[in-house]
């Protein structure tokens, strides 16, 4: 399993250095701790907002904002086909990139690719010339129109969607983990459904990013509008974590075997 990216893995440094030494100094001093950090199981506090979540140990942020994929109500606030025509040569960009990533890493000989939550279906396009692909996709109207292209798309959710013996040589999630609420099931589910030596991507938000962080600043001094953007809030799938790295090389996550 490998989450993708050039740099060391944060997360684990923070919980392996800093986290169990914080734990009991955020326990006495912070009243209004929430849950448990899903990453490295410190407590986590209330952040900037009722529904936003902080864990001061490993940066891994979340929300308490619901999704509603699929009941988008009449004038809803996401129209696809302007989105389509604002993200599509972006996105086709950085699924180059992200592909070249994956030919670079992947073990010799693998062929099937699975793209959770493939939306639009770029991604598919991108990588069928090297892989047999097949995108998962909730959101019905969204998963139609892309299957009408003729890509390869199957309605639902990861994994529930997949047959009972289905595995790939590689999974990618674009912009799609941070929008599932229970992220160590999908995990286990991409432990299960990985074959040997497979490859795991998570292409995912970054909390050290500069609007990230400039919004952040906006919101402590009254404007969140920019902060509650980032965060789709009144959207129908915002997401439910970000976390503070680029991504992870070679570093398993906490539920799963490495
Ligand atoms: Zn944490």
């Amino acid at each position: 399993m490998y989450f993708v990216h050039p740099a060391r893995c944060e997360a684990c440094w923070y919980f392996k250095n800093i986290a169990n030494k914080l734990s009991l100094l955020i326990y006495v001093a912070a009243p209004r701790i929430i849950m448990q950090c899903v990453v490295c199981s410190t407590p986590q506090l209330q952040g900037l907002t009722d529904w936003h979540i902080s864990c001061s140990a490993c940066g891994y942020e979340g929300s308490a904002l619901t999704v509603k994929i699929n009941a988008q109500p009449e004038g809803a606030p996401v129209d696809e086909l302007e989105r389509e025509v604002g993200l599509k040569s972006l996105r086709q960009e950085n699924f180059r990139d992200i592909l070249s990533v994956v030919l670079k890493h992947v073990k010799p000989g693998a062929r099937r690719l699975l793209d959770v939550g493939c939306a639009h279906g770029w991604f598919l396009e991108t990588a069928r010339a090297h892989f047999d692909v097949l995108g998962v996709e909730p959101d019905s109207v969204v998963g139609s129109r892309t299957a009408s292209r003729g890509l390869p798309v199957r309605p639902g959710y990861f994994p529930d969607a997949l047959t009972p013996d289905e595995s790939f040589d590689v999974i990618v999630f674009n912009d799609v983990i941070e929008h599932i609420p229970d992220i160590a099931s999908a995990l286990d589910a991409c432990n299960a459904r990985l074959s040997e030596n497979g490859l795991l991507v998570l292409n995912l938000p970054n909390s050290r990013g500069f609007f990230y962080r400039l919004s952040k600043i906006f919101a402590r001094l009254g404007w969140r509008n920019p902060f509650n953007r980032l965060w789709q809030k009144d959207l129908p799938s915002p997401p439910t974590f970000i976390i503070s790295i680029h991504a992870i090389w070679n570093c398993s996550w906490p539920s799963m075997a490495s």
